[in-house]
């Protein structure tokens, strides 16, 4: 291990020679050698801490997160084999030319390439507040109700790390997306699941599959702190209706401590005419429990930019800034920029649609209809 050796170097030389600054030396590594991997590198030799680095066992909460995932198994695979990769929520297409150029255009602008504040970006927070308040159907505040974070991912576990308590209990709907697993998992709560049911065994359609509401109200009790809910769904594309997510409302009601993290990244990504349905403006009261996430990437075609944002009242999203200023302090900032452009952008006419995202929608389904021929 060279560069250990080299690193062990560095430590020893600054202790001996480097009088002056030794005091502070001496407490980085004293600060750091609470943690065994860094004691066996000050006190020991190299071989020994080595091998101690290869014994160490990872934390707990992070455990079994190194088995292989559907993305690692998954995407090389389609590679090898050249398949389509359906596996992989991101398209094999550029984003569009408006959003290429509002990227040359922040990286440009020295106004942004130093630090936004951890809420974010303030022209993006506009640009966001108006996209979601028609949409929520309630006027949304950029600096009480937004905040933007690295992806909706970040999104998923900036809001389990901030309500769920060890021991806490998770509901989720499945199948689901992995990252909801593991984030529960980090944070010591537990995941309860309800799976979607459907009527006949060969569904021929994502709007067969449903939640069976006595399923779901077994899964919840007072130890719930959490359901994570996911429209339109991640894998199936199964998108709610209004009168599901009132149906779930209702169950929601008898537990007023369970909060509903409601995940919306494809939100555009609609087919055959099915209306997604936020679950936050289904019914006024789900407002006050729910957690909206939402994602540049995949409807901008840009997963790469890794940009999403939550929405939520001021008390829950407060309590998530207050990690966020923690974790990353703020997200990148010409891509904030950047994604503003884009969205003030996207409510224009575009190729022949009253807006960009009328058009990115029909785009998806002439996509899943040539696909569906092929395959048929
Ligand atoms: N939620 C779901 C359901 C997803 O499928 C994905 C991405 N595959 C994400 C969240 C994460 O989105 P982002 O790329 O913005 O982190």
């Amino acid at each position: 291990m060279p560069a250990i050796r080299n690193l062990l170097g560095v430590v020893r030389k600054s202790a001996i020679s480097m009088a002056g600054v030794q005091k502070k030396r001496t407490a980085f590594v004293s600060g750091m050698s609470t943690n065994g991997i860094s004691k066996s590198i000050v006190h020991r030799g190299a071989g020994v801490a080595t091998q101690e680095i290869a014994e160490d066992v990872p934390p707990r909460r992070t455990s079994g997160l190194n088995k292989p995932t559907v993305w690692t198994e998954f995407t090389p695979l389609a590679r090898a084999t050249s398949a389509i990769n359906l596996g992989q929520g991101f398209p094999d297409w550029p984003p569009p030319a408006f959003v290429a150029r509002a990227a040359a255009d922040a990286f440009q602008n020295p106004q942004v390439s130093m630090y936004a504040s951890t809420r974010g970006n303030p022209r993006l927070l506009e640009a966001i507040t108006r996209k979601h308040s028609s949409q929520l159907n309630r006027k949304i505040e950029g600096t009480a109700n937004v905040l933007v974070t690295v992806g909706a991912s970040e999104g998923i576990f900036l809001a389990v790390q901030s309500f769920v308590e060890e021991g806490d209990e998770v509901v989720v709907i499945e199948p689901a997306f992995d990252l909801y697993f593991s984030s529960i998992q980090m944070a010591n709560g537990v995941a309860r699941y309800v799976p979607l049911r459907s009527k006949s065994k060969q569904p021929s359609s994502s709007s067969e599959l449903h939640i069976d509401m006595d399923e779901l109200e077994s899964a919840l009790s007072q130890k719930t702190k959490l359901m994570i809910l996911n429209s339109p769904h991640n894998p199936t594309g199964k998108v709610f209706t209004q009168d599901e997510m009132q149906q779930i409302a209702r169950v929601l009601r008898k537990y007023p401590r369970c909060l509903v993290l409601s995940d919306e990244v494809y939100e555009h990504l609609t087919f055959d005419g099915a209306k997604h349905v936020p679950f936050a403006a289904t019914e006024t009261d789900m407002w006050d429990r729910t957690i909206s996430l939402y994602t540049f990437g995949k409807t901008f075609c840009a997963t790469g930019w890794k940009l999403g944002w939550a929405v939520g009242p001021s008390t829950l999203m407060q309590r998530m800034v207050n990690i966020q200023q923690h974790i990353v302090f703020c997200v990148s900032n010409p891509i904030q920029e950047a994604a503003a452009e884009a969205l003030e952008a996207a409510e224009n006419p575009f190729e022949g649609f009253s807006s960009y995202y009328e058009y990115v929608t029909d785009m998806f389904n002439k996509k899943k209809d040539k696909l569906l021929n092929i395959l048929r």
